[in-house]
């Protein structure tokens, strides 16, 4: 492991786990890091625009990696856990959540994508549904189990093996996983060699599990019942990772000298928002709980947190 590839393997772990801490961390607000950039510092500071795609000067910068640059890209799900269960734990959650992995492509929020690209182009901003496995488990979840689970979802064709898709593992509310979720952070994406290809996955728990650290508001614009934010508060996580997942698949494209992706940017910040109201296509729970939402597509609003642009000098916005 003294090989310079192999430190950068390294690094990458480090910057992973620092990325994942930020998650919570930076929950309210976006915390300074006290980040030194070991081993990836010669990247990002040799680091040069080699390609008219290559778009920097914006705050953020590019380490030289490759992007996701499928139209669509295609999310693929793995439900994890008990999701015939009670709360938000429910067949309903996981219909909802498809339909909005289904109507995500190409809308104002997922088009900030589009301003990241690598050497050969951008991010199309467009995802789509690309099917769902449920796996029954009463079991926590590790990193190494996590993986294997992404792992067994292709090896036994209940999935495709798609190196240009994205994975995600959401589990349900009774489920941890032990290296931090609800402590350290909401979700977090990474990538590994999986039926020899270069699989990129994501974990994402069902934030009923920890509604004030990983929920915005814990009734949501989607929520079937009074303190059933998970659906929101799921949503909101995927759109965080997604958008990283997509720029900074390899962990070596799109991210800041402090380490932070696109999604860390602007992570709990959203923005202008909303009301719900009747009137509006919030469920009854959030309109009578005043639910907050500041997007509106597929026929569902949504409250998704803002995604920094990487144009204009950079920002975080709602729409480009
Ligand atoms: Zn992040």
């Amino acid at each position: 492991m003294t090989s310079p590839f192999g430190k950068a393997r390294i690094a990458v772990a480090f910057l992973f786990l620092v990325l994942a801490v930020n998650f919570m961390a930076a929950q309210t607000l976006n915390h300074p890091q006290g980040v030194s950039p070991d081993g990836k510092g010669g990247a990002v500071e040799n680091a040069a625009p080699t390609g008219q795609s290559v778009t920097t000067g914006n705050g953020i910068n590019y380490n030289g990696g490759p992007v996701m640059k499928a139209n669509p890209v295609p999310i693929y799900i793995i439900w994890y856990g008990n999701w015939n269960g009670t709360g938000s734990n429910k067949a309903a959650t996981r219909t909802a959540i498809e339909h909005y992995v289904g109507t995500l492509g190409n809308t104002a929020p997922m088009l900030i994508d589009s301003t990241y690209g690598d050497t050969t182009g951008n991010v199309s901003g467009n995802v789509s549904f690309g099917g769902s496995t449920i796996v029954s488990s009463s079991t926590n979840l590790s990193d190494r189990s996590l993986k294997s689970t992404v792992g067994n979802a292709i090896s036994s064709g209940a999935l495709p093996n798609d190196p240009n898709g994205l994975y995600f593992v959401l589990t349900s509310s009774n489920i941890n996983e032990t290296s931090g979720f609800c402590t350290k952070y909401c979700g977090f994406h990474t990538h590994a060699t999986l039926s020899g290809s270069d699989i990129k996955y994501s974990f994402v728990g069902n934030s009923d599990r920890c509604p004030s650290g990983c929920e915005i508001q814990s009734t949501g614009p989607n929520s079937a019942a009074t303190g059933q934010g998970g659906i929101d508060g799921m949503a909101n996580v995927m759109f965080h990772e997604a958008s990283e997942a997509i720029s900074d698949p390899d962990l070596n494209a799109w991210f800041d000298s402090s380490g932070q992706e696109n999604g860390d940017k602007c992570n709990f910040n959203f923005g202008a928002t909303s009301t719900c109201t009747s009137g509006t296509a919030c469920t009854t729970a959030g309109i009578a709980a005043g639910a907050k939402f500041n997007q509106s597509f597929g026929g569902n609003d949504y409250m998704l947190q803002q995604m920094w642009k990487n144009a204009g000098g950079g920002a975080c916005v709602q729409h480009l």
